[in-house]
């Protein structure tokens, strides 16, 4: 594998062997030592021209953990900010010796054509409204691990979903690992079309709740919303906030996932983000080593889990 670029592109069998790397992940991250050599020598560049809290940190945390060397072009203090076009800034980049790129941007499509320019992987951490496939792996990754299986499972895609790019990844994972899910949103919140989605769609959600395995709750993108799609916030909370009481009818042994960051008592209620049926710490918790079996894919050599030297211990604890 080149590039990280759509979950699309890697299928049942894709998603399957990152699950398998990042289970050897996991347990080098249980380690006293976290870190392995795997990508010693390699750099990787974060090129973020949109806030991001917990995949930016993922991420370095990840490549950190593989030791590979990191550069930071946060386009608050680059010259992204001078007007350097995003070609500039990407030949830029790899003309220091980066091997890898993990980009986020809020154009659709500019992880595919910065791979037009340059020869270092590129890895999709969010392209506008469109995929996010590490949110879509670490997602999978973590309901695989909570039930075993996604064969069979009903998950229900909750609120904005025209604006959500973790939908648009997700919807594609998770039927590709054989789970049945429903959109369900207002009108207003679906994407103009979802022709070639893998859906069903719904509008109730009392009516969708009681019937599923798993309700991933969606934040409402107020930053990316034009005009008004809703009457209130007030009033999308009534109809699709994931209350406590409408929690209270979901299946015994439903469980709740949301990518963050969360809006708390709109789309989800802080006693069910922080409740026994939440995965969200989970889905945080295995982040880390979904995007460690990543850059791993892109760049590694050698046996993944191969233990550090002294000296690379020595190095962590600095
Ligand atoms: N963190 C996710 C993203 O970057 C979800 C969100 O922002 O709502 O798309």
């Amino acid at each position: 594998m080149k590039h990280l670029l759509s979950v699309r592109d890697l299928g049942a069998d894709g998603i399957s062997e990152i699950h398998e790397l990042t289970d050897s992940f996991v347990e080098v991250s249980a380690r006293a030592i976290p870190k392995v050599p795997a990508l010693r020598g390699k750099t990787v560049a974060w090129l973020f021209y949109e806030d991001s809290t917990r995949t930016r940190t993922s991420f370095d945390t990840a490549a950190r953990r593989l030791s590979a060397d990191t550069v930071n072009f946060s386009v608050g203090s680059s010259s992204v900010n001078k007007g350097e076009s995003l070609r500039d800034t990407a030949l830029t980049i790899e003309a220091m010796g980066v091997d890898a790129i993990v980009v986020r941007h809020s154009s659709a499509g500019v992880p595919w054509q910065l791979t037009r320019w340059v020869d270092a992987s590129v890895v999709n951490a969010g392209d506008g409204w469109h995929e996010h496939p590490t949110q879509a792996l670490l997602d999978t990754y973590t309901l695989r691990r909570h039930f075993g299986s996604l064969e069979g499972r009903h998950i229900a895609i909750i609120g904005d979903i025209k604006h959500s790019r973790v939908a648009g990844s997700g919807v594609f994972a998770f039927a590709a690992l054989g789970a049945r899910v429903t959109l369900v949103a207002p009108p207003t919140l679906l994407p103009a079309s979802v022709e070639g989605w893998p859906v069903e769609v719904a509008h109730d959600l009392d009516a969708v709740l009681p019937t599923v395995d798993v309700a991933y709750t969606l934040r409402m993108q107020l930053e990316r919303q034009r005009g008004a799609l809703l009457p209130s916030l007030r009033e999308f909370t009534d109809r699709y906030g994931l209350t406590a009481r409408r929690a209270d009818s979901m299946l015994h042994h439903a469980m709740v996932m949301h990518p963050g960051p969360m809006n708390r008592g709109v789309e989800l209620a802080a006693e069910v983000a922080d409740g026994p049926r939440s995965l969200v710490l989970d889905q945080v918790r295995n982040g880390v080593p979904v995007r460690m079996a990543v850059l791993y894919l892109l760049l590694g050599s050698g046996r993944p889990d191969e233990r550090a030297t002294t000296e690379e211990e020595g190095a962590v604890h600095a």
